[in-house]
């Protein structure tokens, strides 16, 4: 028999029955604002005076506990999906995405292994394998969707050494001293952060005048290079500037030198679905690995990125963990996603993604990216007829940045700290070159041209 203590919380009591339909009435109510408020950050001490004390030796019951997160800590959250939030890179979750991440927690299936969980990773496999197919891998490409985007990059890496060292060991060379990679100047933080959890040096190249990779600079920087290298990273849409480096020239360069080629799309790989804009994209298929994150530009919720391999089995034989409670796994041929990547234990968090393309149909993705591109370019398109305004770039994916006439730093943190108090939008100051800016981040398809030419305007109200 259960004991009361249990019974309180794993059993379909009367209390924990009306908890449910509180707490599913509660996300049905939130997923039907149009849109949610924007809301904003609180400070600390607000929190403490009002939402302290709820972690006691009784409980608080689930009524008042919901009660504190919707009257208080919720609204302390940026609604992340809202229109008007443009800031590093938002979420957009589709209706059915959202919708099938409570039932990936309704049902408790666990993503890690075949034996365990079967149909959730064939359907995730299923997605993979789409987007290996529209990147141009071929059909043996496989991996895992890990957590996110840095994440993926160093489980990507990681790979890339172990094969980069098994091959050295196999042809009787001895190993480096240091081992290095290659990227761009305007690459992302978290390969320099991979680079550092991997005690290993990352070689920055310079960018053309576009901001852009190409060939010869990372030929230039592997001439700097004694020994050691033993990858090259592509990013597929900077995420300061949404510019897609010359990913055939930066696949040929890294073929050249013998060494993996990373492809880091988190950010704008998503633009390849664009008919309008895959020519960006040309040599992808090149890649020996790539990741592109479904939670910020595939209207996926957090937290996921694909991570895919053009040869699975290099990062298996990177990757997979032993141990003597795992050997019934490990030793049985099965596909187990935790083996792919740095993780074992996981979420199967690429099945609202799954089961949100299987809804609606690729094309209907297709359309919703190439919409926000056309949207970058018809603000900018705005921002460039306004004598106040300048693009410091032209934008190429959905990530526009400008500056304002006059505008210091504090300029942009007081109209971002204006819009957000007025729920207007989400809108943090960058930079580049040290010099401050404005960037508009589209992902959201329910962002539109009316909200943005809205917020351009607001910059010259009431300071
Ligand atoms: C966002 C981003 C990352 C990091 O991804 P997370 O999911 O935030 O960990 C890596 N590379 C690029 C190009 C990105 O835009």
């Amino acid at each position: 028999m259960t004991s009361k203590a249990a019974a309180k919380m794993h059993s379909s009591t009367p209390e924990t029955i009306a908890l449910r339909e509180d707490v599913i009435n509660y996300a049905r109510d939130r997923m039907a604002l149009d849109p949610a408020p924007l809301d904003g950050p609180q400070t600390l001490k607000f929190l403490q005076k009002h939402a302290s004390g709820t972690i006691s030796e009784k409980g608080l019951g689930g009524k008042k506990a919901l009660k504190v997160f919707e009257e208080v800590l919720a609204p302390a959250c940026i609604s992340t999906d809202h229109p008007g939030y443009l800031s590093f890179i938002p979420v957009a979750p589709t209706k059915a995405a959202t919708l099938f991440d409570l039932v990936v927690s309704a049902t408790s299936v666990y993503g890690g292994s075949w034996l365990e969980g079967s149909g959730a990773v064939f359907a995730e496999n299923e997605v993979l394998a789409w987007l290996a197919k529209e990147v141009g891998l071929p059909k043996t490409a496989g991996g895992v969707f890990v957590q996110g985007g840095s994440l993926g990059n160093l489980s990507a890496l990681v790979t890339a050494r172990h094969t980069a060292i098994q091959e050295r060991k196999k042809q009787g060379q001895k190993l480096p001293k240091r081992w290095s990679i290659i990227a761009s100047k305007e690459s992302h933080s978290s390969l320099k952060a991979a680079a550092r959890v991997m005690d290993i040096d990352v070689a920055i190249a310079d960018v053309d005048t576009d901001g852009r990779l190409r060939g010869k600079a990372v030929l230039e920087a592997a001439k700097k290079i004694k020994d050691g290298l033993f990858a090259v990273v592509a990013t597929s849409g900077t995420t300061n500037f949404g510019i897609v480096d010359r990913l055939d020239e930066v696949g040929s360069a890294a073929k050249k030198l013998g060494v993996w080629y990373h492809i880091d799309g988190a950010y704008g790989l998503a633009g390849i679905l664009d008919p309008a804009s895959e020519h960006l994209f040309k040599g992808t298929e090149k890649a020996d690995s790539f990741i592109v994150d479904p939670h910020k530009w595939l209207f996926t919720p957090f937290d996921c990125c694909a991570l895919v391999y053009r040869k699975p089995a290099l990062a298996a034989a990177a990757h997979t963990q032993h141990g003597e409670y795992l050997d019934t796994l490990t030793d049985g041929g099965d596909y187990n996603p935790s083996d792919y990547a740095y993780n074992l234990t996981r979420r199967a968090r690429g099945l609202p993604l799954w089961f949100s393309l299987a809804t609606y149909g690729v094309k209907a993705y297709r359309a919703a990216i190439a919409e926000n591109i056309k949207l970058a370019h018809q603000i900018a398109d705005v921002i460039r007829d306004r004598p106040d305004l300048k693009l410091v770039r032209e934008p190429e994916l959905s990530i526009v940045v400008f500056e304002k006439q006059g505008w210091k730093l504090k300029d942009y943190e007081a109209w971002s700290d204006r819009i957000l108090k007025q729920e207007l939008g989400f809108v943090v100051p960058s930079s580049h070159n040290g010099k401050p800016n404005a960037r508009f981040a589209i992902v959201n398809p329910r962002t539109d041209l009316q909200l943005l030419v809205r917020l351009l305007d607001s910059m010259d109200e009431g300071k």
